[in-house]
């Protein structure tokens, strides 16, 4: 069976007083480490160190981005042995805001560069796709995902998906409040799973979590995580709350 897997991400969002606040809540919920659930959040880069001291150590934590290899002459960024050395085992790699914002326009070949140097060089990594509203609507839905997974496909030998997490993210749901419904979830998880079955291997698709994003909320997570092909959620605005404690527990809906 997959272990439920909850990422959360904070985004450019937080400072000390409020990721105090926030650490405080999360400590005081119970003790998953040994619950079927891996739960992992992403801060920002300057706060990682500061949130691994406050936050409960059930919980991993994982950065947003990073560089594309080893470090060096690379002004601004942060290298994958950096952020290991920060104790942070995870990274969030091609959000859709790094693919679409117009000041970032992060390609399918940068996200599959990133995936593959992290993944090789020991981070594990939350790999995000999902297709924009106006590609749903003309009915491109399952041809961008596939796009987008077959890039860092490429890349990657069957080895290296025991550390990815699919995470994907319909981007009219990221942070709209219009979440997918249980059943589109379902339905485009399953068409991932199907195309990783075809083009990495069954024994990948089998393994390899799934997790849905975009407007997951106490409320609606476990409507969302009952359905057989979602294996857990990918969580931004609602991470930055207690009710974030409440997302993770649906993990019991399996
Ligand atoms: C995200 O940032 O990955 C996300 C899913 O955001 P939200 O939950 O706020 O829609």
């Amino acid at each position: 069976p997959r272990i439920f897997f909850v990422g959360g991400n904070w985004k450019c969002n937080g400072t000390h007083n409020s990721i105090l606040k926030i650490c405080e809540d999360f400590n005081k919920g119970p003790n998953v480490a040994d619950a079927p659930v891996e739960v992992v959040l992403a801060c920002p880069f300057v706060y990682a160190d500061y949130t691994r001291y406050n936050l409960r150590k059930d919980w991993k934590l994982a950065v947003q981005n990073c560089w594309v290899g080893k470090g060096g002459a690379f002004t601004g960024e942060v290298s994958v042995d950096m952020i290991k050395d920060c104790g942070i085992e995870w990274v969030i790699l091609g959000h859709s805001e790094r693919r679409n914002l117009p000041e970032l326009k992060e390609t399918d070949e940068t996200v599959a560069l990133k995936v593959a140097y992290a993944v090789t060089n020991g981070l594990k990594v939350m790999a995000c796709i999902g297709e924009l509203l106006e590609e749903r609507e003309s009915g491109k839905t399952q041809e961008v995902n596939e796009r987008q997974l077959a890039a860092i496909a490429a890349k990657l030998k069957e080895d290296d998906w025991r550390n990815i997490v699919i995470a994907y993210e319909p981007v009219w749901a990221i942070g709209t409040g219009k979440v997918a419904t249980p059943e589109q979830a379902q339905e485009t998880h399953e068409q991932i799973r199907s195309w990783v079955r075809k083009n990495v291997s069954p024994s990948v698709a089998e393994d390899v979590r799934i997790v849905y994003g975009g407007s997951v909320t106490a409320k609606n997570c476990k409507d969302l995580g009952d359905k057989p092909d979602v294996d857990g959620f990918l969580v931004g605005g609602a991470s930055l709350k207690p009710e974030f404690l409440d997302v993770v527990d649906a993990y019991k809906c399996k």
